[in-house]
């Protein structure tokens, strides 16, 4: 944060060549893709806040729900047996998601999970509309299933942002079924 700062004191220097120079940065910051990596990056930080020892065998994942380019809504994995990072954020959020809400979380929503059902369709009943994904459910039976049963509910998704840093969570995780 204090490297942020300090870069922007140097802009604000520039006089109006910097001005300018702001004017665009701001332009490109509000670009999709931008906007997709930045609220990424924050439930990357939720996922880091999980303890690989007590989630094993199942990975790391962050979750947050972001309205009016706001985090309004954070969860993480904490422990194997435990409520999901998604249902984690929605419980956070404790209240209906305004239209414009959209949930990101860095692994693939799941499509099956026991009797507490599967988290793709927990968003889909919270009234999520969007959905940003970082990296895909690498087990092969449910590799793009959760993506499937979002679009199919009518939710727009967003997948592969931030992959590689989302898959870094994980490293050598191959599934949920091994
Ligand atoms: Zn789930």
């Amino acid at each position: 944060m204090a490297t942020k700062k300090t870069r922007f004191e140097g802009t604000f220097h520039g006089g109006l060549a910097g001005k300018c120079f702001m004017a665009r940065f701001q332009m490109s910051e509000m670009s999709e893709q931008a906007k997709y990596e930045r609220f990424m990056r924050e439930a990357i930080l939720e996922a880091l806040k999980g303890d690989v020892s007590k989630t094993s065998p199942n990975p790391l994942v962050g979750s947050v729900i972001v309205e009016s380019g706001v985090v309004v809504g954070r969860g993480f994995f904490e422990s194997d047996g435990g409520p999901h990072a998604e249902r984690k954020a929605l419980a956070d959020l404790g209240r209906t998601p305004l239209p414009g809400a959209a949930l990101y979380v860095t692994l693939e929503p799941c499509s099956t999970h026991g009797r507490t059902g599967a988290c793709s369709e927990a968003i889909v009943k919270a009234g999520i509309l969007e959905v940003v994904v970082g990296a895909l459910d690498p087990t092969p039976a449910h590799r793009g299933a959760g993506l499937h049963t979002l679009r199919e509910a009518g939710v727009s998704v967003v997948a592969d942002v931030l992959v590689a840093e989302c898959e870094a969570i994980n490293p050598g995780f191959a599934g949920r079924e091994t």
